[in-house]
C-alpha cells in the first residue's frame, strides 16, 4: 500500500494529525500498537482520570457539602467497582469515537507495532507476529510517553503502583503515598482522598506543581490539606519495599535525616518518559536527544531526516494532549504546503484539581528573572458572588500586564471552573490584548469569569469594582 502520509501512534497527537491530513485529502494510514485508538490521553489519561475526578468529587460533595446546601443522605456509600465502570464506559465511548473519525476521514488504521524499516517504508508487526509492510512519502512519529520512576524503585503494579493502575485500583487505599507533587499525582491523589483515603506527598522539592506560579502550589497545598492531605517537601525518596499489604516508603529530609512512611499504595508519578521504543529508529539514523530521550526536530517538527516529522510527548515541550494536537496539526498543514503555526508562549496548563488551577503565559518569577517589569492584579473568589452561592470561595485569579504598555503577559488561576476560564485569558493573549481590554469587556453576571474581569480591572490602576 502507498500512503502520503503514515502516523506512527493514535494519541491525541497521532490522531488528530491523521484526522486533519485526511481532510486536507491526504492518503494517510494510522497504526497503533493497542486495540484501541486514543493512545494515553483517552485510554489511562486525561479523560480517565477526569471521570474518577468528577465521580469523586459528586460523592465528596454529597458527604461533606450537601448538608449545608440542606439536603441530607443516609447511607451514602462509595462502590468504587461502579465508579471504575463508570470510568471504562466513557474511555470505551470515547475510543470508539476515535474509531468513527477514522473512518469518516478515510484515514485507514493497522493495529500492530509500527517500525521503520527504511525512511519510506513502515513494517506493523501484530503481537502474533504477523507483519506487513506499507510506504509512504511522509511519516509523522507520534508514540507518546510512559510513566517515569526512579532508579531504585521497582514498580509492582499492584502496591507500588504508577498512574495506569491507579485509574483501575479494586479497593479506596486506607494510605497512600504519593511520591511526587506534579499535576499527574495530585489528581489522583485528590480521587482516593475525596474517597477517604489518606494522603502523603514526597515531593523532592519545596513546592507542589513547582513548574506554575508559585503563588499557585501555595494556594493549592492549603486546599489539600483541608482534604487531609499530608506533605513533605524536600524530601528526597531513597526507597521502598513492600511486605504483604504494606508499602514502606524511606526519604531524607532537606537536612539528610532519614523519614519513614508507612502506607497500603504507593503512586510513583515523578512524570513520564519520551517513548520511541521499537520504532527502529536506527535504521533511518535518527538519534534520541540525550536529555529525555526525546526525538529531535526543527522549527518544522521534521526530524533530521527529511519528511519524517515527530510531535507530542515524544519531543520537547509541555506533555499535554492539547500540545501534541495543535502540533498534529501543524504538521498535517505543513505536508499539505500550508505555512500553519504555534504559539507555544500561550499553551494553557491546568490541573484539575478542585479547586482547579490553570495557567498560561509567564509566571512571576519568569518576569522577575527576566528583569521585565509588570504589573500584577489579583481578585479572590471569596468576593464573588458567583462562588459564594456555589460554596467554591477558594483560590482567586492574578493577571500579570507590562508596566508600560499594559500588555497581558501570563494569567494565573486557582478556582471553580478555571479549567475553562483559562481559555479566555489564551484568546486575550493571542489578540495581544492588554488587561485594560479584558477589563473593558462585559462578562455576565454572577458567573466565575467575572472575577477575571476583577482581577485585570486591579491591574489597571487597582479599580476592581468588588473588593
Ligand atoms: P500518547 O497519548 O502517549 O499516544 C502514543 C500512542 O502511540 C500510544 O497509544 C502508544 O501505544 C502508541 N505507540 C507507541 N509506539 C508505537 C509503535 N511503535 N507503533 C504503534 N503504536 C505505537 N494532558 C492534558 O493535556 N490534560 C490532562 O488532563 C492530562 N491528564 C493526564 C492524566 C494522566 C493520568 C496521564 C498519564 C497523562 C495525562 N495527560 C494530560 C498527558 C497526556 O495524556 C499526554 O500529553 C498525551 O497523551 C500525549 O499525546 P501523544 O499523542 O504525544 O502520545
Amino acid at each position: 500500500m502507498q500512503y502520503d502520509v503514515v502516523v506512527i501512534g493514535s494519541g491525541p497527537g497521532g490522531y488528530v494529525a491523521a484526522i486533519r491530513c485526511g481532510q486536507l485529502g491526504l492518503k494517510t494510514a494510522i497504526i497503533e500498537k493497542y486495540n484501541t485508538l486514543g493512545g494515553t490521553c483517552l485510554n489511562v489519561g486525561c479523560i480517565p482520570s477526569k471521570a474518577l475526578l468528577d465521580s469523586s468529587e459528586h460523592y465528596h460533595n454529597a458527604s461533606k457539602h450537601f448538608p449545608e446546601h440542606g439536603i441530607n443522605l443516609s447511607n451514602l456509600k462509595v462502590d468504587l467497582k461502579q465508579m471504575i465502570k463508570r470510568k471504562n464506559g466513557v474511555v470505551e465511548q470515547t475510543t470508539g469515537g476515535i474509531t468513527f473519525l477514522m473512518k469518516k476521514n478515510k484515514v485507514t488504521t493497522y493495529q500492530g507495532i509500527g517500525s521503520f524499516v527504511d525512511k519510506n517504508t513502515i513494517k506493523i508487526t501484530k503481537e502474533d507476529g504477523a507483519a506487513e509492510e506499507i510506504t509512504t512519502k511522509h511519516v509523522i512519529i507520534a508514540t507518546g510517553s510512559k510513566p517515569a520512576s526512579l532508579p531504585f524503585l521497582k514498580i509492582d503494579k499492584k502496591r507500588i503502583i504508577t498512574s495506569t493502575e491507579a485509574l483501575n485500583l479494586t479497593e479506596v487505599p486506607k494510605k497512600l503515598i504519593l511520591i511526587g507533587g506534579g499535576v499527574i499525582g495530585l489528581e489522583l491523589g485528590s480521587v482516593y482522598a475525596r474517597l477517604g483515603a489518606k494522603v502523603t506527598v514526597i515531593e523532592y522539592l519545596d513546592s507542589i506543581i513547582p513548574t506554575m506560579d508559585k503563588g499557585l502550589g501555595k494556594e493549592l497545598q492549603k486546599s489539600l490539606k483541608g482534604l487531609g492531605f499530608e506533605f513533605l517537601l524536600s524530601h528526597k525518596v531513597t526507597g521502598a519495599s513492600v511486605k504483604g499489604k504494606t508499602v514502606t516508603v524511606t526519604a531524607e529530609d532537606a537536612k539528610g535525616a532519614p523519614v519513614s512512611v508507612e502506607g497500603d499504595y504507593c503512586l510513583v508519578a515523578v512524570g513520564r518518559t519520551a517513548y520511541s521504543e521499537g520504532l527502529n529508529l536506527e535504521a533511518i539514523g535518527i538519534t534520541l536527544e540525550e536529555r529525555g530521550k526525546k526525538i529531535p526536530v526543527n522549527e518544522h517538527l521534521e526530524t533530521p531526516v527529511a519528511g519524517i516529522y515527530a510531535i507530542g510527548d515524544v519531543i520537547k515541550g509541555a506533555m499535554l494532549a492539547h500540545k501534541a494536537e495543535e502540533e498534529g496539526v501543524y504538521v498535517a498543514e505543513q505536508i499539505a504546503g500550508q505555512k500553519p503555526h504555534i504559539n507555544y508562549n500561550l499553551i494553557p496548563g491546568v490541573v484539575y484539581t478542585w479547586p482547579e488551577v490553570a495557567s498560561v503565559g509567564a509566571t512571576e518569577e519568569q518576569l522577575k528573572t527576566d528583569g521585565r517589569k509588570y504589573k500584577s492584579g489579583s481578585f479572590p473568589f471569596k468576593a464573588s458572588g458567583r462562588a459564594r452561592a456555589s460554596m467554591d470561595t477558594e483560590g482567586f485569579i492574578k493577571v500579570l500586564a507590562d508596566a508600560d504598555t499594559d500588555e497581558i503577559l501570563g494569567v494565573h488561576m486557582i478556582g471553580p471552573r478555571v479549567a475553562d476560564i483559562i481559555a479566555e485569558a489564551v484568546v486575550a493573549m493571542e489578540y495581544r490584548a492588554s488587561a485594560e481590554d479584558i477589563a473593558r469587556i462585559c462578562h455576565a453576571h454572577p458567573t466565575f469569569t467575572e472575577s477575571l474581569k476583577e482581577a485585570a480591572l486591579a491591574a489597571t490602576a487597582n479599580r476592581a469594582i468588588h473588593i
